[in-house]
């Protein structure tokens, strides 16, 4: 069984020291619990995606369980 996760290929290291203090990705939304990817923020809505190739673009506030540890944990509004 193979993975389908290639992150090893998306160049995130390209940027100069200015913003080490962010995340790889501008908005990420991880569990408060085990630090799982719950989500992507994107213009203003959370980008929620689970397996099988189900995707889900939701307003704020949000609120999901982990698929990890099933901590339920929830956005009041965008990352910044
Ligand atoms: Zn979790």
């Amino acid at each position: 069984m193979q993975t389908p996760f290639l992150s090893r290929q998306a160049p995130t290291t390209r940027w100069s020291g200015a913003a080490k203090t962010k995340p790889t990705t501008n908005s990420e939304w991880r569990c408060t619990r085990c630090d799982k990817l719950l989500g992507v923020c994107r213009d203003g809505r959370m980008h929620l995606r689970f397996a099988r190739g189900h995707e889900y673009l939701v307003g704020f506030p949000v609120q999901a369980t982990c698929r990890g540890c099933g901590t339920l944990n929830h956005a009041t509004a965008p990352a910044r």
